[in-house]
């Protein structure tokens, strides 16, 4: 999915990476004659690519930047008391990661926009919110989950 450049690092070998505001990096190289970014060797051009938006395919695959750290959770809630926000569609804000961790039962965790998946969660199967991807839950039968909430800790 599309997410876009918030800033740039160089890694330990020193080749720039895109950061995305999912919190994932991406190589822009230059590399010429096989990767052409002349842009990105110097600080207008990598100032004039913020927000631009690149493919992200660790989003597409709702894998959870390695670097994110929990913040805080929801309450458990049960069959019955799941807000009514969590079982319509809804999303995360930008940079907000989070976990659905099931304690027992099953719940039905659907992905909509701009991924459609479904994954049927239980205490052995974590579903993973990617930031501002609209999701929804349905409980199945008897369950019990919380939301557990990750971003990028401060630097
Ligand atoms: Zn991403």
């Amino acid at each position: 999915m599309q997410r876009k450049i918030v800033g740039f690092h160089r890694d330990q070998k020193s080749d720039w990476v895109a950061d995305l505001a999912c919190g994932h990096g991406q190589h822009v190289r230059h590399n010429p004659p096989f990767e052409n970014r002349p842009w990105v060797v110097t600080e207008d051009g990598r100032a004039a690519k913020l927000g631009v938006a690149l493919n992200c395919v660790r989003c597409d695959a709702l894998e959870l930047p390695d670097d994110f750290r929990p913040y805080k959770r929801t309450a458990v809630f049960q069959a019955e008391s799941v807000p009514v926000g969590l079982t319509s569609s809804h999303a995360t804000k930008s940079g907000v990661w989070a976990k659905i961790r099931v304690l027992a039962g099953q719940l039905r965790y659907v992905v909509t926009e701009p991924i459609n998946q479904a994954f049927l969660l239980d205490s052995e199967h974590v579903g993973i919110i990617a930031p501002e991807v609209v999701h929804s839950v349905q409980p199945e039968g008897t369950v019990q989950f919380y939301v557990e909430f990750y971003r990028k800790p401060e630097a």
